[in-house]
Protein backbone atom coordinates (compact mmCIF):
# COMPACT_ATOMS: atom_id res chain seq x y z
CA UNK A 1 0.00 0.00 0.00
CA UNK A 2 0.64 3.78 -0.37
CA UNK A 3 2.20 5.26 2.52
CA UNK A 4 0.50 8.16 2.62
CA UNK A 5 2.78 10.87 3.80
CA UNK A 6 5.07 9.59 0.96
CA UNK A 7 2.22 10.19 -1.46
CA UNK A 8 1.09 13.43 -0.59
CA UNK A 9 4.61 14.89 -0.60
CA UNK A 10 5.07 13.77 -4.21
CA UNK A 11 3.17 14.39 -7.97
CA UNK A 12 0.18 12.74 -8.72
CA UNK A 13 1.82 10.02 -11.04
CA UNK A 14 4.51 9.19 -8.66
CA UNK A 15 1.57 8.22 -6.06
CA UNK A 16 0.09 6.34 -8.80
CA UNK A 17 3.25 4.91 -9.97
CA UNK A 18 3.84 3.93 -6.12
CA UNK A 19 0.50 1.92 -5.69
CA UNK A 20 1.00 0.46 -9.14
CA UNK A 21 4.49 -0.93 -8.27
CA UNK A 22 3.02 -2.46 -4.68
CA UNK A 23 0.64 -4.22 -6.30
CA UNK A 24 1.61 -5.52 -9.78
CA UNK A 25 3.65 -7.60 -10.91
CA UNK A 26 6.88 -5.18 -12.90
CA UNK A 27 5.38 -6.07 -16.34
CA UNK A 28 2.22 -5.02 -16.08
CA UNK A 29 0.90 -2.97 -18.80
CA UNK A 30 -0.75 -0.15 -17.09
CA UNK A 31 2.65 -0.51 -14.86
CA UNK A 32 4.79 -0.46 -17.59
CA UNK A 33 2.69 2.97 -19.32
CA UNK A 34 2.57 4.76 -16.08
CA UNK A 35 6.17 4.32 -15.62
CA UNK A 36 6.50 5.68 -19.11
CA UNK A 37 4.59 8.84 -18.21
CA UNK A 38 7.05 11.82 -17.21
CA UNK A 39 9.21 13.16 -20.31
CA UNK A 40 12.61 12.19 -21.73
CA UNK A 41 15.79 13.25 -19.97
CA UNK A 42 18.94 13.49 -21.87
CA UNK A 43 21.90 13.37 -19.59
CA UNK A 44 24.49 14.16 -22.21
CA UNK A 45 22.16 15.91 -24.72
CA UNK A 46 24.84 17.74 -26.73
CA UNK A 47 27.89 14.58 -27.06
CA UNK A 48 27.99 12.32 -29.88
CA UNK A 49 29.66 9.04 -29.02
CA UNK A 50 32.12 7.85 -31.73
CA UNK A 51 33.15 4.47 -31.95
CA UNK A 52 36.61 3.63 -33.33
CA UNK A 53 36.52 -0.15 -34.72
CA UNK A 54 39.31 -2.00 -33.35
CA UNK A 55 39.41 -5.00 -36.33
CA UNK A 56 38.56 -2.49 -38.29
CA UNK A 57 40.53 0.65 -37.51
CA UNK A 58 43.05 0.20 -34.87
CA UNK A 59 44.38 -2.95 -35.74
CA UNK A 60 45.51 -1.44 -39.07
CA UNK A 61 47.90 0.83 -36.55
CA UNK A 62 49.74 4.17 -37.60
CA UNK A 63 48.22 4.42 -41.48
CA UNK A 64 44.48 4.39 -40.01
CA UNK A 65 44.85 5.45 -36.58
CA UNK A 66 46.86 8.37 -37.01
CA UNK A 67 44.96 10.64 -39.72
CA UNK A 68 41.63 9.64 -37.23
CA UNK A 69 43.54 11.28 -33.92
CA UNK A 70 44.45 14.31 -36.25
CA UNK A 71 40.54 14.51 -37.49
CA UNK A 72 39.28 13.90 -33.52
CA UNK A 73 41.77 16.60 -32.11
CA UNK A 74 40.38 19.44 -34.68
CA UNK A 75 36.62 17.84 -34.57
CA UNK A 76 36.67 18.29 -30.52
CA UNK A 77 37.19 22.37 -30.73
CA UNK A 78 33.18 22.08 -32.44
CA UNK A 79 31.93 18.98 -31.12
CA UNK A 80 31.78 17.50 -27.53
CA UNK A 81 33.13 13.49 -28.37
CA UNK A 82 32.94 10.60 -26.37
CA UNK A 83 34.91 8.21 -28.44
CA UNK A 84 34.77 4.71 -27.70
CA UNK A 85 36.93 1.90 -28.63
CA UNK A 86 36.63 -1.57 -30.33
CA UNK A 87 38.17 -4.56 -29.42
CA UNK A 88 39.07 -6.66 -32.42
CA UNK A 89 41.52 -9.34 -33.97
CA UNK A 90 43.06 -9.67 -30.45
CA UNK A 91 40.18 -10.51 -28.92
CA UNK A 92 38.83 -12.74 -31.28
CA UNK A 93 42.25 -14.80 -30.69
CA UNK A 94 41.22 -15.11 -27.14
CA UNK A 95 37.53 -15.57 -27.67
CA UNK A 96 39.17 -18.54 -29.90
CA UNK A 97 41.50 -20.51 -27.46
CA UNK A 98 38.29 -19.33 -24.68
CA UNK A 99 36.24 -21.04 -26.21
CA UNK A 100 38.66 -24.15 -26.97
CA UNK A 101 39.11 -24.23 -23.49
CA UNK A 102 35.25 -24.99 -23.06
CA UNK A 103 34.99 -21.44 -21.17
CA UNK A 104 31.39 -19.19 -21.10
CA UNK A 105 30.51 -16.22 -22.44
CA UNK A 106 30.77 -14.43 -19.62
CA UNK A 107 34.64 -15.09 -19.09
CA UNK A 108 34.94 -14.56 -23.05
CA UNK A 109 33.41 -10.86 -22.19
CA UNK A 110 36.13 -10.25 -19.59
CA UNK A 111 39.19 -10.96 -21.77
CA UNK A 112 37.23 -9.15 -24.25
CA UNK A 113 37.14 -6.01 -22.46
CA UNK A 114 40.94 -6.17 -21.96
CA UNK A 115 41.58 -5.28 -25.00
CA UNK A 116 38.77 -2.85 -25.57
CA UNK A 117 40.62 -1.46 -22.89
CA UNK A 118 43.92 -1.59 -24.49
CA UNK A 119 42.91 -0.11 -27.30
CA UNK A 120 41.72 2.62 -25.17
CA UNK A 121 45.00 3.40 -23.57
CA UNK A 122 46.63 3.56 -26.52
CA UNK A 123 44.21 6.13 -28.29
CA UNK A 124 44.43 8.01 -24.88
CA UNK A 125 48.38 8.19 -25.27
CA UNK A 126 47.52 9.69 -28.38
CA UNK A 127 45.43 12.03 -27.70
CA UNK A 128 46.98 13.28 -24.55
CA UNK A 129 48.94 16.12 -26.17
CA UNK A 130 45.76 17.36 -26.58
CA UNK A 131 44.42 17.69 -23.00
CA UNK A 132 41.78 14.64 -23.58
CA UNK A 133 42.10 12.03 -21.05
CA UNK A 134 40.77 7.88 -21.08
CA UNK A 135 38.64 7.76 -18.62
CA UNK A 136 38.59 3.66 -16.66
CA UNK A 137 34.57 3.64 -17.39
CA UNK A 138 32.30 5.42 -19.22
CA UNK A 139 29.54 5.42 -16.80
CA UNK A 140 29.22 8.98 -15.74
CA UNK A 141 31.91 10.01 -13.14
CA UNK A 142 34.68 12.23 -14.14
CA UNK A 143 32.74 12.39 -17.95
CA UNK A 144 31.07 15.34 -18.02
CA UNK A 145 33.79 17.43 -16.64
CA UNK A 146 36.20 16.06 -19.02
CA UNK A 147 33.36 16.88 -21.65
CA UNK A 148 33.04 20.62 -20.06
CA UNK A 149 36.33 21.21 -19.89
CA UNK A 150 37.81 19.59 -23.23
CA UNK A 151 35.15 18.29 -25.28
CA UNK A 152 36.35 15.48 -25.19
CA UNK A 153 37.17 11.94 -23.44
CA UNK A 154 38.58 8.15 -24.44
CA UNK A 155 36.67 5.08 -23.40
CA UNK A 156 36.45 1.22 -23.27
CA UNK A 157 33.57 0.50 -25.78
CA UNK A 158 32.97 -3.12 -24.05
CA UNK A 159 29.79 -3.09 -21.91
CA UNK A 160 30.98 -4.19 -18.75
CA UNK A 161 28.70 -7.35 -18.10
CA UNK A 162 31.96 -9.52 -17.90
CA UNK A 163 30.80 -12.40 -15.97
CA UNK A 164 26.91 -11.33 -15.97
CA UNK A 165 27.55 -11.08 -19.61
CA UNK A 166 23.97 -12.80 -21.47
CA UNK A 167 25.19 -16.07 -22.46
CA UNK A 168 23.97 -16.20 -26.58
CA UNK A 169 21.52 -18.45 -27.75
CA UNK A 170 24.37 -20.66 -29.06
CA UNK A 171 28.20 -20.88 -28.66
CA UNK A 172 29.91 -18.98 -26.21
CA UNK A 173 30.89 -15.39 -28.07
CA UNK A 174 29.26 -12.39 -25.89
CA UNK A 175 26.67 -10.99 -28.12
CA UNK A 176 27.18 -7.19 -26.75
CA UNK A 177 30.49 -6.34 -27.38
CA UNK A 178 31.82 -3.39 -28.38
CA UNK A 179 29.30 -1.95 -31.49
CA UNK A 180 26.56 -2.39 -28.42
CA UNK A 181 28.51 -0.80 -25.80
CA UNK A 182 28.70 2.24 -27.37
CA UNK A 183 25.59 2.73 -28.63
CA UNK A 184 24.19 2.10 -24.93
CA UNK A 185 26.46 4.60 -23.59
CA UNK A 186 24.84 7.40 -26.27
CA UNK A 187 21.78 5.80 -25.62
CA UNK A 188 21.58 5.92 -21.96
CA UNK A 189 23.35 9.40 -21.86
CA UNK A 190 20.58 10.39 -24.26
CA UNK A 191 23.40 11.88 -26.53
CA UNK A 192 22.96 13.43 -30.18
CA UNK A 193 24.39 10.88 -32.16
CA UNK A 194 26.39 7.75 -32.43
CA UNK A 195 28.77 7.24 -35.30
CA UNK A 196 30.51 3.96 -35.80
CA UNK A 197 34.17 4.40 -37.54
CA UNK A 198 34.87 1.12 -39.72
CA UNK A 199 36.42 0.45 -42.92
CA UNK A 200 34.05 0.27 -45.38
CA UNK A 201 32.05 3.43 -46.51
CA UNK A 202 29.12 1.48 -44.85
CA UNK A 203 26.63 -1.22 -44.93
CA UNK A 204 26.60 -2.93 -48.80
CA UNK A 205 24.06 -5.74 -49.62
CA UNK A 206 26.56 -8.59 -48.54
CA UNK A 207 30.47 -8.26 -47.30
CA UNK A 208 32.17 -5.99 -49.43
CA UNK A 209 35.43 -8.14 -48.90
CA UNK A 210 34.24 -11.41 -49.94
CA UNK A 211 31.64 -10.08 -52.44
CA UNK A 212 32.94 -8.54 -55.45
CA UNK A 213 28.76 -7.09 -56.31
CA UNK A 214 27.90 -5.96 -53.19
CA UNK A 215 25.95 -2.74 -53.81
CA UNK A 216 26.35 0.54 -51.21
CA UNK A 217 23.02 1.20 -49.39
CA UNK A 218 23.02 4.79 -48.38
CA UNK A 219 19.63 4.80 -45.46
CA UNK A 220 18.33 1.84 -43.96
CA UNK A 221 15.81 1.19 -41.39
CA UNK A 222 16.35 -1.99 -38.97
CA UNK A 223 13.22 -3.78 -40.44
CA UNK A 224 14.24 -3.28 -44.12
CA UNK A 225 17.77 -4.79 -42.79
CA UNK A 226 16.29 -8.06 -41.29
CA UNK A 227 14.13 -8.36 -43.77
CA UNK A 228 16.97 -8.79 -46.58
CA UNK A 229 19.16 -10.78 -44.05
CA UNK A 230 21.96 -7.95 -43.32
CA UNK A 231 21.04 -8.32 -39.52
CA UNK A 232 24.69 -9.93 -38.17
CA UNK A 233 26.85 -7.79 -40.96
CA UNK A 234 28.28 -4.54 -40.47
CA UNK A 235 26.91 -4.07 -36.92
CA UNK A 236 26.95 -6.79 -34.10
CA UNK A 237 23.31 -7.96 -34.60
CA UNK A 238 21.96 -7.41 -30.78
CA UNK A 239 22.93 -3.02 -31.89
CA UNK A 240 19.63 -3.50 -34.03
CA UNK A 241 17.15 -4.99 -31.60
CA UNK A 242 18.84 -1.71 -29.31
CA UNK A 243 18.18 0.62 -31.59
CA UNK A 244 14.69 -0.21 -32.53
CA UNK A 245 13.91 0.42 -29.10
CA UNK A 246 15.85 3.38 -28.29
CA UNK A 247 14.29 6.54 -26.93
CA UNK A 248 16.24 8.93 -27.63
CA UNK A 249 19.39 7.16 -30.60
CA UNK A 250 16.84 7.03 -33.58
CA UNK A 251 19.83 6.28 -35.87
CA UNK A 252 23.40 5.18 -36.16
CA UNK A 253 25.59 6.57 -39.03
CA UNK A 254 28.62 4.37 -40.08
CA UNK A 255 31.48 6.15 -42.02
CA UNK A 256 34.52 4.42 -43.74
CA UNK A 257 37.23 5.97 -41.14
CA UNK A 258 39.81 5.69 -43.84
CA UNK A 259 38.57 8.22 -45.99
CA UNK A 260 40.07 11.33 -44.79
CA UNK A 261 38.09 13.82 -43.39
CA UNK A 262 34.53 11.03 -43.44
CA UNK A 263 34.42 11.48 -39.73
CA UNK A 264 34.68 15.43 -39.74
CA UNK A 265 31.78 15.98 -42.28
CA UNK A 266 29.68 12.95 -41.13
CA UNK A 267 30.22 15.12 -37.37
CA UNK A 268 28.86 18.47 -39.40
CA UNK A 269 25.71 16.56 -40.14
CA UNK A 270 26.61 15.38 -43.82
CA UNK A 271 24.81 12.00 -45.20
CA UNK A 272 28.76 10.16 -45.54
CA UNK A 273 27.95 6.23 -45.24
CA UNK A 274 25.29 4.55 -44.32
CA UNK A 275 22.81 5.48 -41.75
CA UNK A 276 20.33 2.94 -40.37
CA UNK A 277 16.85 4.15 -38.95
CA UNK A 278 15.01 2.58 -36.18
CA UNK A 279 11.78 2.64 -37.79
P1 LIG B 1 34.80 -3.25 -35.85
O1 LIG B 1 36.27 -3.28 -36.03
O2 LIG B 1 34.26 -1.86 -35.68
O3 LIG B 1 34.28 -4.18 -34.81
P2 LIG B 1 33.99 -5.19 -37.77
O4 LIG B 1 35.25 -5.62 -38.43
O5 LIG B 1 33.40 -6.07 -36.72
O6 LIG B 1 34.16 -3.70 -37.23
O7 LIG B 1 32.82 -4.93 -38.81
C1 LIG B 1 33.09 -4.26 -40.02
C2 LIG B 1 33.24 -5.28 -41.12
O8 LIG B 1 31.99 -5.88 -41.40
C3 LIG B 1 33.69 -4.72 -42.43
O9 LIG B 1 35.08 -4.62 -42.47
C4 LIG B 1 33.15 -5.72 -43.43
O10 LIG B 1 34.14 -6.58 -43.91
C5 LIG B 1 32.16 -6.55 -42.62
N1 LIG B 1 30.85 -6.73 -43.25
C6 LIG B 1 30.15 -7.90 -43.24
N2 LIG B 1 29.01 -7.77 -43.91
C7 LIG B 1 28.96 -6.50 -44.38
C8 LIG B 1 28.02 -5.75 -45.15
N3 LIG B 1 26.89 -6.30 -45.58
N4 LIG B 1 28.31 -4.46 -45.44
C9 LIG B 1 29.46 -3.89 -45.01
N5 LIG B 1 30.38 -4.54 -44.28
C10 LIG B 1 30.15 -5.82 -43.96
MG1 LIG C 1 33.02 -5.85 -34.64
Amino acid sequence: MVNPTAANSTTHSTAELEALLMQRPLTDAELQATAEAAANFRILPDATVIKIGGQSVIDRGRSAVYPLVDEIAAARKAHKLLIGTGAGTRARHLYSIAAGLGLPAGVLSQLGASVADQNAAMLGQLLAKHGVSAVDGAGLSVVPLYLAEVNAVVFSGMPPYTLWMRPPANGVIPPYRTDAGCFLVAEQFGCKRMIYVKDENGLYTANPKTSKDATFIPKISVEEMKAKGLQDSILEFPVLDLLKAARHVREVQIVNGLVPGNLTRALAGEHVGTIITAS
